[in-house]
C-alpha cells in the first residue's frame, strides 16, 4: 500500500501509532522537534502501579521503529492541503508530502514557579515529582541540599492542577497514583522517613492503583491528610515549615518538613498548542486538542486527514496513550481505505 502518514511527535503515542502503521506497509514519517524520541518516557524511572522500569517499555518502542523514518530536531514551519494530501514544511530540511497527519504532540508538566508560594525554585528542599523521578532515574540517595537524610517528607497533589488561580481546572489524573508510588520509593530508600500526602480527593481510577493506595498505607504507613497547602517557608536550618487548609476539620494546620515534593500536573505542549493555531484546530477549554466527537470520533479533527493521538487530548497514563495510538491506526487506516 503505497501510503504515507506524517506523525507529529515522537513520544509513546506517536512511536507506538509508527510501529503500527509502518507494520501495516505504510510509509510512516515521524517527526519531532526535539533533540530524541521518547518524550516524558526517557524522565520516568519506574511506572505505576506495578513499579516497572520505564526503560521496558521504551526498549519495545523503540523495537517497532524498524522501517520508520524518523526526523529529530525538526521545526515544522508550514502544514498545506494541496489535492487531498498535505505538504509538511520543515525548516533547513526536505518537505514531506504525506496523505494523513496524526498529531502526538503530547503534555507539559505545570511550571511549578507559578506557585510562588510553595517556594519552588526559592527553597533548597523543595522539589518537583519530575525532579525526584530523576533522582530515582538516575540512582541517586535521596539526600536534603545540606547533605543529611530527610526525616519528613510531604508531598502535595494537585500543583497547578484544579486551580483557578492559574487558570488550570482539569484533573491531570495521574498525580494522585504517582504520589502513591513515589512515596512508597521514598520509603523504600529511607524506610525510617515519615510520609505525609496532602490531597483534595484521592482519584485512583486505575487497575492496582486502589491497591498501591492501601499498600501505601498498610505496608509502608504512608499517612493521608485532606487539605490544600497555602504556603511554605524556609526556617533558618533550611527545614520548611507548612501551612495546610485542612478541609475535613476547616483548620489551620503548620507542620515542619524536611522536604516538599509537587505533584506537578499536565498542561498542553508548546506542541500542542503550535499546531492546534497553524492549522486552526478546536481546544477544550483547558488549551488541550479537542477530538471531533468525544465518543465516537476520538481521533478526526474538522479538517480531513489530520488526526490526533495520546495526551495531546488530555492527560493520559502510558497503557491509555499506547491503546489510544493504536486505536488512531484503526480509523486512519478506514480513512485512507476509503480515499483509494
Ligand atoms: S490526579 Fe489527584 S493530584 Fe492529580 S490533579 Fe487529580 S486529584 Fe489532583
Amino acid at each position: 500500500m503505497n501510503r504515507t502518514v506524517a506523525i507529529l511527535g515522537a513520544g509513546p503515542a506517536g512511536m507506538e501509532a509508527a510501529a503500527c502503521l509502518s507494520a501495516k506497509g505504510f510509509e510512516v514519517w515521524l517527526i519531532e522537534e526535539g533533540l530524541e524520541v521518547g518524550g516524558h518516557l526517557n524522565c520516568w524511572d519506574r511506572l505505576f502501579p506495578t513499579k516497572r522500569p520505564g526503560q521496558e517499555v521504551m526498549d519495545y518502542l523503540l523495537k517497532g521503529l524498524k522501517g520508520v523514518n524518523i526526523l529529530t530536531s525538526s521545526k515544522i514551519s508550514e502544514i498545506t492541503g494541496e489535492n487531498e494530501r498535505y505538504r509538511i514544511k520543515i525548516l533547513e530540511k526536505q518537505d514531506i508530502i504525506a496523505d494523513a497527519v496524526l498529531i502526538c504532540t503530547g503534555f507539559i508538566v505545570f511550571d511549578a514557579t507559578r506557585k510562588e508560594e510553595y517556594g519552588y525554585g526559592i527553597y533548597d528542599n523543595v522539589i518537583t515529582s519530575v525532579d525526584l523521578e530523576s533522582r530515582f532515574r538516575e540512582k541517586k540517595e535521596i539526600r536534603m541540599k545540606n547533605g543529611e537524610i530527610p526525616k519528613k517528607i510531604g508531598m502535595v497533589h494537585c500543583v497547578g492542577s484544579r486551580d483557578e488561580k492559574v487558570g488550570n481546572i482539569h484533573c491531570s489524573k495521574v498525580c494522585c497514583v504517582t504520589a502513591v508510588k513515589q512515596a512508597i520509593e521514598l520509603k523504600e530508600a529511607i524506610p525510617s522517613a515519615q510520609l505525609y500526602c496532602f490531597y483534595m480527593d484521592l482519584r485512583m481510577f486505575g487497575l492496582g492503583y486502589e491497591e498501591l493506595y492501601k499498600e501505601s498505607q498498610e505496608k509502608w504507613g504512608v499517612q493521608f491528610l485532606r487539605g490544600r497547602l497555602s504556603e511554605a517557608f524556609e526556617n533558618q536550618d533550611g527545614t520548611l515549615r507548612i501551612r495546610i487548609e485542612d478541609t475535613l476539620t476547616a483548620k489551620p494546620l503548620r507542620m515542619d518538613l524536611d522536604m516538599l515534593v509537587l505533584l506537578v500536573g499536565f498542561l498542553p505542549s508548546a506542541g500542542t498548542r503550535y499546531f492546534s493555531e497553524l492549522l486552526h484546530l478546536q481546544v477544550n477549554p483547558n488549551g488541550f486538542l479537542q477530538p471531533l466527537d468525544e465518543h465516537t470520533l476520538i481521533h478526526d479533527t474538522v479538517l480531513p486527514g489530520i488526526f490526533l493521538a495520546g495526551s495531546c487530548k488530555g492527560p493520559k497514563n502510558v497503557e491509555e496513550t499506547l491503546a489510544d495510538a493504536r486505536s488512531s491506526v484503526i480509523r486512519l487506516e478506514s480513512y485512507l481505505a476509503k480515499r483509494s
